[in-house]
């Protein structure tokens, strides 16, 4: 399985943008085909390490939302829906082979679009994409014996929407399974990265998959919000922010669509004194600086037993001085002013930002308390609040009190107190003795403000299945 350890190669070398041709202007696809916008309206998507226009991108208004609807409809009830499971599973495995085979392309085009070291999109990002076309074309063919019935059937449109951070691979967790349970897609990518999904609708074109069974509409939120609204959509999955995963709900209540959020975290990686320091660090290192901290599930609060959380801190520092930077600035400059104004002790390596583009340097906070807006609130960024406990009772209080409850991370030897705390961590998700791995075998989501639902492994088929 790829590895998500962390690593340091920086953007990608300006050779290697040769190896991706980004076009000057994308339009929609729709119907297996690329139209302009019916407004004619676009937008401009940038590098955000350089600031560098890099396309021209169609946005899409609600008329086209509409007819992107109507094509997936269409390639549902003629096509897509009639098609024997082996067949669907076909056309998953060649759009994962050609993923793997375009691989470099795609890494590349994700760099540049989103500002992710190219290592993390090479390494991560591209093969567990492609992993999930794997996993689920095995899936396509063997649904009645997934555990819902003997004829569990598709829902029909299934309307997926997406956030920036890792846009290639939230596309391939959308598509992959809606596809494998015999469902039709309309996927709206973040405006700020739409390039890799339209790198994929080019896959599935030479996937010859049928035209209208995945259907890519880009633009902003008001793109979003026509794809919820559309009556011929069965199925909304979103993946976002917590406070428009609350607007999605409120607007799909009482429709009868069928709904799955996966929304914001606020986890807690929990290092007890018996731990393995140094494994400990990399994974403390891992779980808040890999892709900058813009991880959903990013183990932004580390509580440490108190016994240990001097040499935790000052490991984590000299391991913290050999980092190299990444990404956007406002949200996260406003909250780590908070954590400085409310008496928390602010550290960053010495390194140097470039001028241009939107770095933030890799920060940690010591001393901090569950009130500070640090401790609470997601920031979405590099930067590490460190709390500290005594007791078991007391790491489990503590990392409990947040609204979100994606995952958790425990670092200790003893797989009895793992377990103990497992049982007791209110996550979706509890990693032990690692952080941040991810299989397309295994269900991901969270609980109460982080969303419901799962994504991956048998569980994420239910959610495209009528059961
Ligand atoms: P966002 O909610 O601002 O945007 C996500 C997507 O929703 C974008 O495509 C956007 O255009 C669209 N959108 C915006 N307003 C909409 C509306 N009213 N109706 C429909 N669609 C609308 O989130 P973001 O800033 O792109 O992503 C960051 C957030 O995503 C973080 O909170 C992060 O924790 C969360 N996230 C969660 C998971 C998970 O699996 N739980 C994974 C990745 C990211």
């Amino acid at each position: 399985m790829p590895s998500t350890e962390m690593a340091w190669e920086y953007a990608p070398a300006p050779e290697s943008r040769e190896l991706v041709r980004i076009a000057p202007e994308y339009g929609l696809f729709v119907d297996g085909t690329f139209v302009p916008a019916a407004g004619g309206h676009t937008f401009t998507t940038v590098n955000p390490a350089s600031e560098e226009p890099l396309a021209e991108v169609a946005a899409a208004s609600p008329a086209d939302v509409d007819r992107a609807v109507k094509s997936a409809r269409g390639a549902f009830d003629d096509v897509w829906r009639r098609m024997p499971g082996s067949v669907r599973a076909k056309y998953l495995y060649r759009i994962a082979r050609i993923l793997q085979e375009r691989a470099r392309e795609f890494a590349v085009l994700e760099s540049l679009d989103n500002g992710k070291p190219i290592r993390e999109s090479r390494d991560v990002d591209v093969p567990l994409a492609a992993a999930h076309f794997f996993y689920h074309a095995g899936w396509a063919d063997k649904l009645e014996y997934a555990g819902f019935g003997p004829a569990p059937h598709p829902l029909g449109v299934a309307g997926q929407v997406i956030p920036w951070n890792f846009p290639l691979l939230m596309a391939a967790w959308k598509l992959a399974p809606a596809l494998a349970a015999g469902n039709t897609c309309v996927l709206k990518p973040a405006e700020t990265t739409p390039l890799s999904a339209l790198l994929l609708a080019e896959v599935c074109q030479q996937a010859e998959l049928p035209p209208g069974v995945v259907n890519i509409v880009t633009g902003a939120g008001e793109t979003g919000a026509s794809l919820v609204d559309h009556p011929g959509v069965a199925k909304i999955a979103f993946t976002g922010s917590t406070e428009v995963g609350k607007q999605i709900r409120k607007a799909v209540a009482g429709t009868g669509k069928k709904l799955t959020l996966e929304l914001g975290g606020k986890a807690a990686n929990v290092v007890f004194d018996d731990a393995p320091l140094d494994q400990a660090v990399e994974g403390i290192v891992n779980g808040i600086f890999f892709n900058q901290g813009h991880v959903c599930c990013a183990g932004s609060r580390l509580l440490v037993q108190e016994s240990v959380a001097g040499p935790v801190v000052e490991r984590l520092k000299r391991r913290m001085a050999t980092l190299r930077l990444g990404d956007p600035l406002d949200k996260i400059t406003e909250l780590s002013q908070a954590g400085e104004a409310q008496g928390a002790g602010r550290w960053s390596p010495p390194c140097q930002l470039p001028e241009r583009g939107y770095w933030f340097a890799p920060t940690v906070f010591t001393g901090v308390s569950q009130s500070h807006r640090i401790a609470r609130e997601e920031i979405f960024g590099p930067v590490l609040s460190v709390l500290t406990f005594r007791t078991p009772e007391e790491a489990v209080t503590k990392a409990n009190n947040t609204p979100y409850g994606l995952s958790a991370g425990v670092w200790t030897e003893k797989g009895s107190r793992i377990l103990w705390m497992a049982q007791r961590l209110r996550a979706g998700v509890v990693w032990a003795n690692t952080y941040n791995r991810f299989d397309p075998a295994s269900p991901f989501g969270g609980y109460r403000e982080s969303g419901f639902g799962r994504e991956g492994g048998r569980h994420g088929l239910e959610a495209y299945l009528d059961v």
